[in-house]
């Protein structure tokens, strides 16, 4: 049965490796405005683990496969600043980098001030331009923040329209794996979010602690389903 061993995403990223050309944000959306089919993105929205950040981004590398990884600048379950090799090791495995963006956390900031500073700091801190965002927690939020032309917004045309968006939030695939999907047959371009913390080994004890601690909407049902906490 296909899991959330690093095997399981092995095989998944190999699959659509094998039959879609892998890009970048930005060339993606040069791609969608040829209309061009057969290519996909990959990003990883990375919420808890820098460690877990740093094997997906090895898996992708071991296959030749190049992401962006998506980090909360002021996390209270890691710190970029403290672990700052752990990014560059991921940059010099030829990933990119974007802002993983929590519109619960702005202070005093507007959302359109905080991505700009926020991609300024990540910018300075490990000398690459970071200009894709992924916004956390999607579900509670009601619209994209408006980004401006220098930023490339996940949630905006044309990755969640034209180009299928999956997502593994929660540990599971809620609208199915992307490889089984008739996008994925058709060549359709896709759009795959891996959440990180959900792959390799983790106890069902650990996934209910861990949606608790990002107050995911899913917790109470899916506590339940596991005997609640
Ligand atoms: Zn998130």
């Amino acid at each position: 049965m296909r899991g959330f061993s690093y095997g399981d995403y092995e095989a998944i990223i190999t699959q659509v490796k094998n039959n879609f050309e892998i890009v970048s944000f930005s060339r993606a959306i040069e791609l969608d405005r040829q209309g061009e089919n057969s290519f996909a993105v990959i990003r990883h929205d990375v919420d808890f683990s820098l460690g877990k950040a740093l094997n997906m981004a090895k898996v992708d590398a071991d296959n030749g496969v190049s992401s962006t990884f998506c980090f909360l600048p002021w996390s209270s379950n890691y710190s970029l600043a403290n672990d700052r090799w752990v990014v560059n090791e991921l940059l010099r495995l030829g990933h990119d980098i974007g802002l993983h963006l929590d519109l619960s956390c702005l202070g005093h900031f507007t959302p359109e001030e905080r991505i700009k500073n926020d991609c300024a700091y990540l910018s300075a801190l490990f000398g690459t331009r970071v200009r894709v965002i992924s916004v956390h927690f999607l579900g509670r939020v009601s619209a994209p923040p408006k980004c401006g032309e220098e930023i490339i917004c996940t949630w905006q045309e044309p990755f969640m329209q034209s180009i299928k968006y999956f997502s593994d939030s929660t540990g599971a695939w809620r609208y199915g794996n992307p490889v089984d999907s008739d996008e994925y047959k058709h060549g359709r371009p896709l759009h795959l979010n891996f959440h990180p913390i959900w792959w390799g080994s983790i106890s069902e004890q650990e996934r209910i602690e861990i949606l608790r601690r990002i107050g995911s909407h899913e917790f109470k049902k899916i506590a339940k389903a596991y005997g609640g906490i």
